[in-house]
């Protein structure tokens, strides 16, 4: 018996991810958007009942160099697909790659900018002091643990000296924390600070003005606030954010907001 083609190959392994997406969607499970550009995204009170929690994407991507992250069912998957990242300029400064922590099913999110000093040395993120303001938010606030909610970071590398990640950085990394979200599928997004927000949202609004205000992220509910580092810097600040909070705690218990 003759080898098949690589022309039959590709037929025969197009054909398995198309079968494949076509169960997840058939399963309620989102597709991963693709990398650039990024798809319009609207700031809009609370989700509307009945939207469907997909993520905006297309079967190109199939195709497309997303291709790994796109089929990773697992967050373990996803980690295995980013290895020893090279897809941004990010990569050379990094000691750890800072993926995310927490429940794997967790109905809290928290998504912030990137690691900082300690989170590269660590490997985990929110670790620092301003680690340990989000954690006192989490247990002390909510009433939580932190092992259950969901964290992790725009970029997963950190960028030097604190900077903000560049769009080119962003755009090689987003489509980790798209995935991320999707397996994750939380009922709620806390966005922590002008970066992380005005990224999932694709806005320029300054954070002052989204924060404390009930938001969609493909139909979950996103409550941007302050980033725990702006509050060691501006404690006075931490009641507007405990404000955020006290909103979220209402959703969570199944309260109005
Ligand atoms: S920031 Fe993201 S895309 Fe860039 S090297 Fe790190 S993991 Fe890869």
């Amino acid at each position: 018996m003759s080898e098949p083609s690589d022309a039959e190959e590709l037929a025969a392994l197009t054909t398995t991810l198309k079968r494949h997406l076509q169960r997840r969607q058939r399963a309620g499970v989102g597709y991963l958007a693709k990398a650039a550009p990024a798809p319009a995204k609207t700031v809009s009170p609370i989700d509307q009942p009945n939207k469907p929690n997909v993520l905006a994407g297309t079967e190109l991507d199939m195709l497309g160099d997303t291709q790994q992250v796109f089929v990773a069912e697992s967050l373990e998957d996803l980690r295995a697909v980013i290895g020893d990242c090279q897809r941004c300029k990010l990569c050379s400064g990094r000691t750890n790659i800072v993926f995310g922590i927490g429940n794997p099913r967790a109905k809290l999110m928290f998504v912030g900018e990137g690691p900082g000093r300690d989170e590269d040395l660590q490997g985990e993120p929110f670790v620092g002091r301003a680690g340990q303001l989000l954690t006192d938010i989490i247990t002390k606030g909510m009433g939580l643990k932190r092992e259950d909610v969901y964290i992790c970071n725009v970029v997963k590398c950190r960028p030097p000296e604190n900077r903000n990640p560049e769009p080119d950085e962003v755009a090689a990394c987003e489509p980790f924390l798209k995935k991320q979200i999707d397996i994750v599928r939380p009922e709620i997004i806390v966005g922590l600070g002008k970066f992380a927000v005005q990224t999932l949202l694709n806005s320029k609004v300054p954070i002052s003005k989204l924060r404390g205000v009930w938001a969609s992220y493909h139909g979950i509910k996103l409550m941007p606030t302050f980033h725990p580092a702006y509050l060691l810097r501006n404690p006075a600040d931490k009641k507007l954010v405990w404000e955020d909070i006290k909103q979220v705690i209402k959703v969570m218990r199944g309260e109005n907001a």
